[in-house]
């Protein structure tokens, strides 16, 4: 499980989510003790589209949400990392994996409000990275 620097409150609670799962796949589908290359790319670009998500902290959960970020290809990757570390992740993290179903149950705003991205909150603070 990684933490962000980057990231702010619920969206960084959600990539500790994503990458104790990505973790979870890489250690039993591609037997690297440390995360592969490959793994960690997608990693990386789960970051990146959670600091862009336009809904910011209100983010509706990934397979819940209207907007559909990711391209083809990571997405196919992250597809497979949901579908074998979902049920992985009641045992092995059980209070991410509970909020994260909670949090499913939510319902979405269609339309995010302008401005709310981790993106741009972090950037009018100042911080430049
Ligand atoms: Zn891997």
């Amino acid at each position: 499980m990684k933490t962000s620097d980057i990231l702010l409150g619920k969206l960084n609670t959600e990539f500790k989510t994503v990458s104790a799962m990505i973790e979870i796949y890489c250690k039993k589908n591609h037997h690297s003790e440390a995360l592969c290359k490959e793994c960690q790319q997608l990693m990386d670009y789960a970051e990146v589209r959670l600091d862009r998500c336009p809904y910011g902290e209100n983010k509706p959960t990934c397979n819940t949400c209207p907007i559909h970020c990711y391209k083809p290809e990571p997405k196919e990757q992250m597809r497979l990392v949901m579908r074998f570390s979902g049920p992985r992740m009641l045992l092995n993290h059980p209070i991410l994996a509970i909020r994260h179903l909670l949090s499913e149950k939510k319902n979405i705003n269609p339309k995010p409000s302008p401005n709310c991205s981790n993106r741009h909150i972090r950037l009018q603070k100042g911080e430049k990275k």
